[in-house]
């Protein structure tokens, strides 16, 4: 009896588990074209765009869809548009610190995140919520 409450619970487990990775499967777009149009500020190699995933094929790497695939995260957990106010917030507050474009980047929360987890490829299912808050003033 035991054992069959033990394999029913795995089985719901794993039809929630796969329920879930089917909702968090992007749309990957991978354009050359897209990407070179989205570099005119900035060189873009991988862009998320909720719920898409643009990725220029020279940069179709693992490393990269995973830090991407953190991005789409932060994205669904902040209810998309508040992502964007906040990203560009960072980034500006960057800016009036006097750091260069790059660096101005590199301090976001959501970048720091997902650079610093991008070689896990379990992160994503092990993530707590709102892990970028923790990024947040670290410098
Ligand atoms: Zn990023």
């Amino acid at each position: 009896m035991k054992l069959l409450i033990n394999t029913y619970n795995y089985n719901v487990k794993a039809k929630i588990l796969k329920e879930y990775r089917n909702i968090m499967k992007p749309i990957i777009i991978k354009s050359n074209l897209i990407t070179k149009v989205l570099s005119v500020y900035i060189d873009v190699c991988a862009i998320t765009l909720y719920p898409f995933i643009i990725i220029n094929k020279a940069c179709d790497h693992p490393v990269i869809m995973n830090h991407e695939k953190i991005h789409l995260k932060q994205q669904r957990e902040l209810w998309i548009v508040p992502f964007y106010v906040l990203y560009i917030w960072y980034w500006l507050k960057g800016r009036m610190q006097g750091m260069n474009s790059h660096d101005a980047y590199m301090s976001i929360p959501f970048e720091k995140e997902a650079y610093e987890h991008q070689y896990d490829f379990e992160y994503i299912e092990n993530r707590e919520a709102s892990a970028w808050k923790r990024y947040i003033n670290l410098t």
